[in-house]
């Protein structure tokens, strides 16, 4: 047979579906091919390549217009110097720090929690194929704390970037968390602690419970492995002793807008502090499915009664349509339209912490007599 049959076959056989190993019949978002949304008619990332193409040719995947006054100016505006003696302490009650895009260190319970770390230049395979970032990252790798967790939401190059996380475990030993399929990337890295989780999924360590919660999206990492791996959210329940019930923290993931998140608060009842995306939204008839626009994040902040939110996933990297400064004002006309308070919904500088809630209170004590 000559050579190029032989290159056909190994390409047919590639991208065929490799059964999905943790396929388990009884829970409706697993394939034996790899995982679909709670709503399974809602297939995202099944795109003809052309249809990609086109798309790009055209602009989808670029702002249409610069921040007002340049991105030097944008980037000025919304960064901040890290205040690296409060992230140096530990603490009980929760304190988050923005590092750009959707990456977070949440520091609660004693614990440090990066999430979604992205340090790099860029958030793709590599810098001819990716997303360039316009704000430079806050801190180094080297510069962050010591780490007790990581949790990394899905698979997608702005979520898991190679570089941050092979920095992070050649300096650090954390225990990762990952969603059911994502080891396998971990293993080819020689990174070892880390442990898959699927959809309500629960881990524990010391007063802290995290959840994987379900979320609107899809996965990729590589032309053949589309919905292979799964993607999703944590909650995060932090109990400190006496206290009658926890306090609760939840990054949705990467998410549309979905019936997910009324699922969440009826499981695990209403939210403490929300991080959801509220960035890469247009070109709306692609986006729509898989990205929430700033409404969108409206309506999931109140579908989980959740406190107080802090927008995430926009302002660092250039992934879709919308400009760098046009998120704030979208975010800012959502919660008016819904006659919400304009402090309800935070965005953070890149470097910027705040504490993010107060510890729950012990049980009121009944008098005896
Ligand atoms: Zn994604
Ligand atoms: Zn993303």
């Amino acid at each position: 047979m000559p050579k190029s049959i032989y290159l056909l076959a190994l390409l047919a056989l590639a991208a065929c579906a490799s059964p999905n190993p943790y396929f388990d019949g009884g829970k409706a978002h697993h394939r034996p091919d790899g995982f679909v949304n709670s709503d399974p008619s809602l297939v995202i990332g099944q795109f003809p390549w052309y249809e990609i193409l086109w798309r790009r040719a055209r602009g989808d995947f670029r702002p249409q217009a610069e921040p007002a006054g340049g991105y030097e100016a944008f980037a000025a505006r919304w960064s901040m110097p890290v205040d690296h003696d409060l992230l140096s302490r530990r603490h009980q009650a929760p304190v988050l720090t923005w590092l750009g895009h959707a990456g977070m260190l949440l520091q609660v319970g004693g614990r440090n929690i990066l999430i979604d770390p992205q340090l790099g230049e860029f958030a793709g395979p590599v810098s001819w194929l990716s997303a360039p970032r316009r704000v430079p990252p806050p801190l180094s790798v080297e510069q962050l704390p010591p780490i007790d967790l990581v949790l990394i939401s899905h698979n997608h190059y702005d979520h898991l970037d190679r570089a941050t996380v092979t920095r992070l475990a050649a300096l650090q030993k954390p225990r990762w968390l990952v969603p059911l399929g994502v080891k396998a990337w971990f293993d080819s890295e020689g990174i070892a602690g880390v442990e898959e989780m699927d959809w309500w999924d629960a881990r524990t360590d010391g007063a802290l419970v995290l959840r994987f919660t379900p979320a609107q999206h899809w996965s990729k990492r590589t032309p053949f492995d589309t919905n292979a791996t799964l993607w999703g959210g944590f909650a995060i329940d932090w109990t400190p002793p006496g206290a009658a019930s926890p306090w609760r923290f939840l990054y949705t993931g990467d998410t549309g807008y979905s019936r997910d998140f009324a699922e969440i608060r009826r499981r695990l009842g209403p939210v403490d502090f929300l991080a959801v995306p509220v960035g890469a939204y247009l070109p709306r008839d692609f986006m729509r499915p898989q990205h929430a626009d700033p409404d969108d994040a409206v309506r999931i902040l109140l579908d989980l009664d959740a406190k107080q939110a802090l927008g995430v996933h926009w302002g660092t990297f250039e992934l879709t349509q919308e400009a760098f400064d046009q998120p704030p004002g979208d975010l800012e006309a959502a919660l008016r339209r819904r006659q919400l308070a304009a402090d309800r919904f935070w965005l953070f500088k890149h470097g910027e912490s705040r504490p993010v809630g107060a510890p729950p209170r012990p049980p009121e004590r009944r008098a005896d007599f």
